[in-house]
């Protein structure tokens, strides 16, 4: 049996992952210290057989140390979660995405334990090329714009996975989410899905930045799960990068549109223009869609679930929370 140290495994995508490997019989610790994840979303897995869970921070070394002597694979999801975040507190944010990532590896190359390493389509920055292969520059901003941290963070993990790869021999897999989405993302830190699907539910206006002309790929967190999973079993994946995400692009005012529809909500959709909500400076891609073939050729993955029906999913538990 398999044992799988998951990193992060309370947050939206760790917490699905979870799932997923427990009923492949795998057995799953996951180490997590709730600042972003929650333990609702393990709850249901808390009592199941060859489940376990460590409230605890991913830079304790004592506690990494002991969890990674005992499980056969890493999969290190535990990471600040996206821009907002990041510009709202950015020390600790950094310092997690950075040092957390860090610490992983370290003990991963003690015991020589396979990795994972989550990464996202923030590192290729403002690159406005469509669609983004693994090889494409990646282009940062200024360091005085806070926003451009989280990309440089990121960005940097992958340097140290890749380098453990060459220089230390260690199997590391870098996947490269796109927008992904699901239930138990959480509306918390901007991400426009979620923020979208609360707003229609209760009645407020939908807030569409800019011209809503800016487009993204949403892909359902079954199909990221599946790739991650398929990633791990080709042993070709070691030392490589790979895109995860959707193709299918649509507009923000189209998304907003749809969102209102699914929900059968009366709420306006109301234009924001974007110096109402973020700092000036801010800038935002406008396309951002992935190119698959690298993984489509190393796996067969390709993404199964259309964004319709993931909406329907996603409706459905935001009904049932109305206070989440
Ligand atoms: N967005 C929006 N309204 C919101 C939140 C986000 O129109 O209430 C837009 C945002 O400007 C961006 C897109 O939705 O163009 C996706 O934003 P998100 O933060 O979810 O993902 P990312 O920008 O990182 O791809």
């Amino acid at each position: 049996m398999t044992h799988t140290l998951i990193t992060g495994g309370a947050g939206f995508i760790g917490s699905h992952l979870a799932e997923a490997l427990l009923a492949c019989g795998d057995q799953v610790t996951v180490i997590d210290d709730l600042s972003t994840g929650r333990f609702e979303n393990i709850e249901p897995l808390a009592q199941k057989p060859g489940f376990r869970f460590a409230l605890e921070t991913i830079t304790n070394e004592t506690v990494m140390d002991r969890l990674g002597s005992e499980c056969d694979r890493i999969l290190h999801l535990a990471a600040a979660v996206g821009v907002q975040l990041i510009v709202n507190d950015p020390v600790r944010t950094i310092e997690t995405n950075v040092m957390g990532t860090e610490a992983v590896l370290r003990v991963a190359r003690r015991y020589r334990k396979k990795v994972f390493l989550a990464s996202t389509s923030e590192v290729y920055g403002k690159n406005d090329k469509v669609p983004f292969h693994e090889e494409d520059d990646g282009v940062f901003g200024a360091t005085t714009i806070t926003r451009w941290a989280y990309a440089t963070s990121k960005a940097l993990d992958e340097f140290l996975a890749l380098a453990y790869f060459r220089s230390k021999s260690l199997p590391v897999v870098i996947g490269r989410f796109f927008n992904t989405i699901g239930p138990r993302q959480s509306a918390q830190y901007g991400m426009v899905i979620p923020r979208f699907v609360r707003q229609a539910l209760s009645g407020e206006p939908i807030t569409v930045y800019g011209d809503g002309k800016q487009t993204r790929c949403f892909c359902n967190v079954q199909d990221v799960v599946a790739a991650i999973l398929l990633l791990l079993e080709h042993p070709g994946a070691e030392g490589q990068v790979f895109n995860i995400g959707s193709q299918e692009e649509i507009g923000m005012r189209a998304l907003a549109d749809m969102v209102k529809a699914r929900t059968g909500s009366s709420s306006e959709i109301r234009a924001v223009p974007y110096d109402q909500v973020f700092d000036g400076g801010f800038e935002d891609m406008r396309r951002r869609v992935p190119d698959i073939h690298k993984i489509q050729q190393a796996t067969g993955w390709s993404p199964k679930i259309p964004l319709a029906q993931t909406l329907d999913e996603i409706i459905a538990y935001f009904r049932g929370r109305p206070a989440a």
